[in-house]
């Protein structure tokens, strides 16, 4: 794109931003897969504030070719799809509205499918069945010319979903008859009424057509000259080079300063490709556009090489894992990442009970603060999914739950009437915190992951230890932020800067406590840090998780916590305050794991969760100085009425016992 476009682009983008209020929303049905009546007869049932289903992108397309091929009226696939009546989409997002939900659909940014040559899916739809009345004029571009190429010539496909016996290919985001072919579809969407998308596939392949080439030379050109061009990536003559490879994620093993500027490029162009057709293009058309993003924190192959199992997989998998922190998320209303499926996690044994507290806080802090989720397809542990989503001031559900369970159902409206009617003690919040764990990004953006271990076991210690904690990414360190905290947790501080350094230094001397885990690698000193070795830490965590106790009677004495086993979690956040209120209030949730796994034949979905109750719990909460408590009750969606607790007033502190949680409470302390 030419520096002038991108000039317009920015000034068309912050025009729209202005005119967009960020939409707040914790109750959210989400369902990928066949949408039908009954479908919108549980959603009136439990009254979300947005739904996520149906597709309306370039998956929707392919499958209406392949159903008028079929003369069938729905054509439902593991990738998209839908009714291709657009009168019953638009009667349902109607019916939708009048309950008050928003809709908001799934968008497909880059990967379509069909055949090349019978032609088949989205070949057939643009080139032949392309729909005027819907999208406008025909496209002048064949549908194979908008796809990604490889250096031979020929497309990059995959066949896993196989959809009607073909496969699955990707439109080049590089390429403006892709993007033009993307604004028509968002538009048709916005006119049936939706209210936002949450996009899907938001990947890159190796592409290297033409658009991509001149793309990249732009990129390179705007970050390099000449000498670094020639030493880094050995490019000669930048103006006639032509790249035989433009790689997307990477493994450890083809790690390289090219790949890893290959990934910085590929992740800048897909939200180039996303600001052009939903900042820039949509929300100009709907300024109240809701939008979000389905990303990945997990190698779907669940252990990469060269990477951790499980969550924080970087390099090759985290959509915008290198992407610069300024543009993360940007323009967009809600944050949602995948770990998987939550079974994968469940395992007792080694003291992990498919609980993402980290991730979620990580996700929170990425987000900054707004609506964030982890997708994690539990059709069982309904109530847990909630509890623990909005016990961290996050949304729920994503997908998962079998809405024609009738016992989901149940669990879903008896927990969103609960939050729809306390809904002031979750939002506006904001974390209420005694340490935080630092996130080292700009090692990622290096291509080194080497700290993410520690940050992992780290923030499984400081969970299963009750610690109030935030995750604090490395690019938003400063004085005022590090003075909310009494300590700072640091896996590696190999990127700090000699003025990070310097404020670290005076957050000890203010009589902060910060905690080094690998000094070596460190440049930069910090006068008086405490250092904890990575391999104490890693003989400790996770299943001695008890061990790490006494550390944090030292860094941290005094705090607040409680006492209870691991399989409880303990989050606090306070609630906005009017400038004039004098009273202050903080909410603490505890969240229960503990439940019954055994096996139960012809028993499914919400039957299933049989969570085992648990108390009383002691707790205690450490207040600011010179407030004191005046009243505690415990709010939950398991009692249809709040209870009054009795409090103990320490000089600093409140401590008061919850006689019993079955999932979740939630701890209202009213202060002065
Ligand atoms: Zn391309």
């Amino acid at each position: 794109m030419s520096p002038f476009l991108i000039a317009l682009m920015t000034v068309t983008i912050q025009l729209n931003a202005e005119k967009h209020k960020p939409f707040w929303f914790q109750r959210a049905c989400s369902h990928y897969g066949e949408i039908d009546d009954a479908f919108g007869d549980y959603i009136e049932g439990v009254r979300p504030q947005v739904v996520i289903a149906g597709f309306f992108g370039p998956n929707y397309w392919s499958a209406v070719s392949y159903a008028r091929g079929k003369g069938v009226k729905n054509l439902w696939t593991s990738l998209g799809g839908g009714p291709v009546d657009r009168d019953w989409l638009r009667a349902f997002v109607e019916r939708s509205h009048r309950n008050g939900t928003k809709f908001i659909g799934l968008f497909s940014l880059a990967k379509p499918y069909g055949d090349p040559d019978k032609p088949a899916g989205i070949f057939k739809f643009i080139d032949n069945d392309w729909d005027e009345k819907a999208l406008g004029p025909k496209p002048e571009t064949r549908a194979i010319d908008m796809m990604a190429k490889k250096a031979d010539g020929s497309l990059w496909t995959e066949a896993v979903y196989r959809i009607e016996g073909g496969a699955e290919y990707w439109g080049c985001i590089s390429n403006p008859h892709w993007r033009d072919v993307l604004k028509r579809m968002a538009t048709a969407a916005i006119d049936l009424g939706v209210d936002g998308f949450n996009i899907i596939f938001p990947q890159r392949q190796g592409c290297v057509c033409d658009h991509c080439q001149t793309s990249f030379r732009q990129w390179l050109d705007s970050r390099y000259n000449a000498a670094q061009l020639k030493e880094l990536f050995k490019i000669d003559d930048l103006k006639n080079h032509k790249f035989s490879v433009i790689n997307g994620w990477y493994e450890q093993e083809e790690a390289s300063d090219y790949a890893l500027e290959c990934l910085k490029f590929s992740q800048a162009s897909l939200k180039d490709c996303y600001d052009e057709v939903f900042l820039q293009h949509a929300r100009g058309l709907k300024p109240d556009l809701i939008l979000g993003q389905w990303n990945h924190i997990y190698r779907s192959s669940y252990q990469g090489p060269g990477q951790l199992a499980g969550t924080f997989a970087q390099l090759n998998a985290d959509e915008r894992c290198v992407l610069s922190s300024d543009r993360w998320g940007l323009g967009e209303d809600f944050v949602w990442y995948s770990i998987g499926n939550w079974s994968m996690y469940d395992k007792p044994d080694e003291r992990s009970f498919a609980d993402f507290g980290l991730e979620r806080k990580y996700l929170y802090e990425a987000g900054g603060g707004k609506p964030s989720s982890v997708k994690m397809d539990d059709n069982v542990r309904i109530q847990l999914t909630i509890a623990e989503s909005v016990a961290y001031g996050g949304f729920a559900y994503p997908r998962g739950p079998n809405y024609k369970d009738p016992a989901t159902q149940k669990a879903v409206k008896t927990w969103f009437d609960f939050l729809h009617r306390h809904e002031q003690l979750f939002h506006p919040a904001t974390p209420y915190s005694e340490a935080a764990l630092v996130w080292n990004r700009r090692a990622v953006h290096r291509g080194d992951t080497l700290h993410t271990a520690d940050f992992k076991r780290l923030g499984r210690l400081l969970t299963k230890n009750h610690v109030l904690y935030d995750v604090l990414i490395d690019d938003n360190m400063s004085l005022d932020r590090l003075k909310q905290y009494r300590l700072v947790l640091l896996p590696s501080v190999a990127d700090l800067t000699v003025d990070e350094g310097a404020m670290l230094s005076k957050f000890i001397s203010m009589g902060g406590k910060v905690v080094v885990c690998n000094p070596a690698a460190g440049k930069q000193s910090i006068t008086g840090a405490i250092i904890f070795s990575s391999k104490t830490l890693q003989a400790i965590s996770p299943v001695a998780w008890q061990e790490f106790e006494p550390y944090l009677d030292d860094w941290l004495p005094g705090r607040s916590g409680m006492s209870a086993l691991d399989t409880v979690s303990f989050t606090c956040f306070e609630q906005g305050r009017t400038p004039r209120s004098k009273t202050r209030k903080f909410v603490a949730h505890l969240v229960n794991y503990h439940r019954d796994r055994r096996p139960v034949v012809g028993v499914s979905g919400a039957d299933l969760e049989r969570p085992i109750p648990t108390g009383q719990i002691p707790v205690r909460v450490v207040l600011p100085q010179g407030t004191k408590a005046r009243k505690v009750t415990l709010h939950s969606a398991e009692n249809s009425e709040p209870t009054k607790l009795k409090f103990d007033q320490e000089v600093d502190a409140v401590s008061f016992a919850v006689p019993k949680i079955v999932v979740h409470g939630a701890i209202e302390i009213e202060a002065r």
